[in-house]
């Protein structure tokens, strides 16, 4: 059975990837107001991929047995200064639940939970991919600094983005 805390942090964790989903459709939303489709539909896979992280720890927690209560979400910020500002949002987001991943993996250990680490296990690799993908793109993006040229042509690279196979995101 799943310790109360675990639950509790297994629902407020449903909650952090939904509201990731929607801030990077937020993040999408403002890179279409900018012309910049590339950067767009990187966000919008991410925001795709945030879903399907929310639905793992809702289906976790009824394979667990135990109730799911779906949260409220804040408002994600709509408007942003730059594409670097983003990214360097992105990444602080991510930051943020790696840190919250790291709570749950923490309180499986204390609980004794083996199935939770199992579970978590793929959660804590999965945290070290994306901050290495939003740092990766902050790094082009200062690169590219003011050379308009350079910033369609990065847009153009991260609009090659494919969402990744089912299969792959279900391991
Ligand atoms: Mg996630």
């Amino acid at each position: 059975m799943l310790s109360p805390q675990m639950l509790q942090k297994l629902n407020d964790q449903i909650r952090h990837e939904f509201y990731s989903s929607y801030a990077y459709l937020s993040m999408a939303a403002w890179f279409e107001s900018q012309d910049l489709p590339g950067m767009a539909n990187w966000m919008r896979l991410q925001s795709v991929e945030e879903s399907a992280h929310a639905h793992k720890f809702f289906d976790y927690v009824l394979d667990r047995g135990a109730e799911v209560h779906l949260q409220g979400l804040a408002q994600p910020p709509i408007r942003f200064t730059s594409p670097l500002e983003v990214f360097e949002q992105a990444l602080l987001h991510e930051r943020g639940v790696t840190a919250s991943i790291n709570g749950l993996y923490a309180q499986a250990l204390d609980d004794k939970d083996f199935a939770s680490v199992q579970f978590l296990d793929w959660f804590v690799k999965e945290q070290v991919e994306e901050e290495k993908n939003a740092s990766l793109v902050i790094s082009q993006v200062k690169r590219v600094g003011n050379d308009g040229a350079a910033l369609l042509q990065l847009d153009r690279e991260l609009g090659q983005r494919k969402a990744e196979a089912a299969g792959a995101e279900a391991d």
